[in-house]
Parts: structure tokens; sequence; C-alpha cells
């Protein structure tokens, strides 16, 4: 797909609208009702609205064929140092070639490309089921809203367009936030020795967590096992031995890794230690509120995933980048998003592709290249066309 000067500017204007109108997690309606106006606009043959806010669009070809789900979230992270920006964080301008502003790369530039991409395919032309999925909550919840999205609407393939440099992402570390609790015993902080420091407890058990060997990937290098938090209670401490204690554990793990496993790691380095039973370590829940007023429930465990070269969907993004005239470059993922739900806790067949280099995302004066919105527009366009066309 070779986009005209017409379609240029409407990609470059639908992303800009998508930029001018704020939305972090929980707080996406606005930003959700342009994404539907426009796909009705663009003469989608149906659009929905899910329970939890996330805007489904589909594209039927005129040929039987399989799904094709392009995934790209509506929400965006705060912005956390204003006076750092040099140009208004809402207001979309375009400088130098850059489109500048919160979300131009995380990822409103590639939402934009790929809802405006599925109405410029040739629908004689195409087979199968094209749908684009504008889901919430991605930035606070990685994958949840995107699991009710194919409970709703099952996909053969999945495309998330996260910022990747137009490279293709074919492998992602998972992730897993792991809380410890400790219990023991209060008293007075005059008679220490008839209480048990549960801080005490904590320490060691930390210590011998920082000892867990760390394993490692060729392509995702090391996993990570890093401590975030800690808090005890009673709190203010004055004049009491603490008997509780909690800490926070973010993992970003390889692919492989279990649930059950991942926690036996943690428990099994406090064998036979005298705190061994005042411990408990268990995988967190998260809780969203949607801004429908539904909530987006789920364990803090995502696992990681490595691609298959030989799915369908890895040859019709290689093809689609090689038609548009951009060197192939296979990248693992750094990041945890969308595709840890699609292929890590279903299985489905998944590649990461967007524009936009991750490292100016969540910082002050992000940006977008307009011409890399434009190519991966191109990009998801021919991926549609090469849907259900055997290559
Ligand atoms: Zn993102």
């Amino acid at each position: 797909m070779k986009l005209n000067r017409i379609q240029q500017e409407e990609v470059l204007t639908f992303a800009q609208q998508l930029i001018r109108v704020p939305g972090t997690s929980g707080n996406e309606r606005q930003v959700a009702s342009l994404v539907n106006q426009k796909m009705k606009e663009l003469g989608y043959d149906h659009v929905h609205v899910d329970p939890y806010g996330s805007v489904i669009g589909v594209v039927e070809g005129l040929h039987p064929g399989p799904t094709l789900l392009l995934d790209g979230h509506t929400d965006v992270v705060p912005i956390h140092e204003p006076h750092q920006w040099s140009y208004d964080p809402h207001g979309g301008v375009v400088v130098d070639g850059k489109l500048m502003g919160r979300g131009a790369a995380d990822m409103k530039g590639s939402l934009a490309a790929m809802i405006c991409a599925a109405s410029y395919i040739d629908r004689a032309a195409i087979a199968g089921t094209i749908i684009v999925s504008a889901s919430v909550a991605e930035e606070l919840m990685p994958g949840r809203a995107l699991e009710k999205i194919l409970d709703a609407f099952p996909a053969d393939s999945v495309i998330i367009g996260e910022p990747t440099d137009l490279r293709l992402g074919f492998t992602e570390k998972g992730r897993c936030t792991i809380g410890m609790k400790v219990m023991g015993k209060i008293a007075h902080s005059s008679r220490p020795e008839l209480g048990e420091n549960a801080i005490y407890y904590a320490v060691n058990a930390i210590d011998r967590i920082k000892g867990i060997p760390l394993r490692s990937d060729t392509e995702l290098g090391s996993e990570v096992i890093e401590l975030v938090e800690i808090r005890s209670s009673p709190s203010p401490g004055n004049g009491s031995v603490p008997d509780q204690c909690w800490g926070l554990w973010e993992c970003r793990i390889l692919p492989g890794e279990s649930k059950k496993a991942l926690l036996d790691r943690f428990n099994n380095c406090q064998n036979d230690t005298r705190w061994q039973e005042k411990i408990r370590f268990a995988i967190e829940t998260i809780d969203v509120v949607c801004y429908t007023g539904k909530h987006l429930v789920g364990k803090d465990f995502l696992p990681g995933w490595k691609g298959d070269e030989n799915s369908r969907i890895h040859r019709q993004m290689e093809a689609a980048i090689e038609r548009c005239g951009i060197p192939l470059i296979h990248w693992p993922v750094p990041y945890g998003c969308n595709a840890l739900a699609s292929c890590g806790l279903r299985g489905l067949p998944t590649v990461v592709f967007g524009p936009g280099d991750v490292a100016c995302a969540h910082r002050p004066n992000e940006f977008l290249l307009v011409r890399d919105l434009w190519k991966a527009t191109e990009v998801f366009g021919s991926a549609m066309e090469f849907n259900g066309v055997l290559l």
C-alpha cells in the first residue's frame, strides 16, 4: 500500500486530534469517542464499544479468510514534568517533521495509522476480517482489556502497534508483581525481646531473594527481580516493635516461566530459616476502574513469549515491511504490552510493530517522525492486504 497526499494528511490530522484529547488510564472517554466517530466516518462495517470502554471496529473482506486483529491502546501516562516540555503536550504540533505531544509515540500515532489503514485497503481484494481495537487501561494493566476484546472478537492472529521504531517485535519478557507479607509479634520498643520484629525477618528474606540466580535469554537478556516497595506496621512506628512488614517485587520474566515456578523460587530460598513460617509470598492483584465504571481485575502475572517465525502473521508482516521498502529488523521487545495477553496468555500468533522510539515515550517532548507515521500506515495496510494470502 502506498498512501496518497490526501491519505497522508488524514492520518496526520487524526493523530493530532488524538493527541489533543488527553486520556490517562481510566479517563479515555474522549479518545474513545473520537475513535468511534472516526471509524464510522471511515466506513467500517461495524463499530462496537465494549463494557470497559474499548472501541472495536470491523472491516469485512469480500472473500472468506482468517481474522487479523490490530490493537492500540487509547490511554497515555500522565504529564509528570510539564515545565520540561518545549511544546504543549496536548498541542499535537508538527515541528521539523516531528509530531510532538504526549502519546505521539506511545501510541496515538500508531493507533491513527492502523485505524486509517483499514479504510484504505481494497476490500474486494481482501480475504477474511480485519479488526482494529482501541483498548483501554494498558498503561496500568497490560493485557486485560485486550483479553476482554479477544473473548468477544476471536482472532487468528494479532498485531500490537506499540512503538518498535518500525522493527518487527517477535519476543517479549513477561511481567509479574509478587508481594511478601511478614508476620511478627508486637511489643513495646523498650522490651524488644518480648516481640518479634517483622522488619528484621523481612530484611533477611529480602537478602535471600537478592541472591536468587537470574536467568538469561539470548535475545531478551537477563530476567529482572527488583524490590520496589517496603512498608511496615504500625506506622508511625514510635514505641513499638513492628509486627507486620510488606515488600513488593516487580519481575520481568522470560518465556517459559510459570506462576508456580516463580513463587517456588521466592519460597525455596527461605527454606530452613527461622523466619520461613512467618512469611507468605503471593502474586498481586490489580484492579483498574475503567471510564465506564466497570472494573478490570486480574492477577499481575503475564507470561513472556517467543513468536514462531513460520507463523502466518510473522510472514505476513515480513512481506509487508519489505513491500514498503523498510529494512527488516527483528527486535526483542524490552517492555510489557498487550501482546503478553494475546501471545503470552493465549498463545495467539502475535507480532509487535509500530512507529516511534520507545526511548522517548513517557518522557517530556515525546515525538513521532511524521514520515514514520506514514510508513507504519503503509505497513499496516499491506499486512491487511496480505491477510489470507499464502506467502
Ligand atoms: Zn504503549
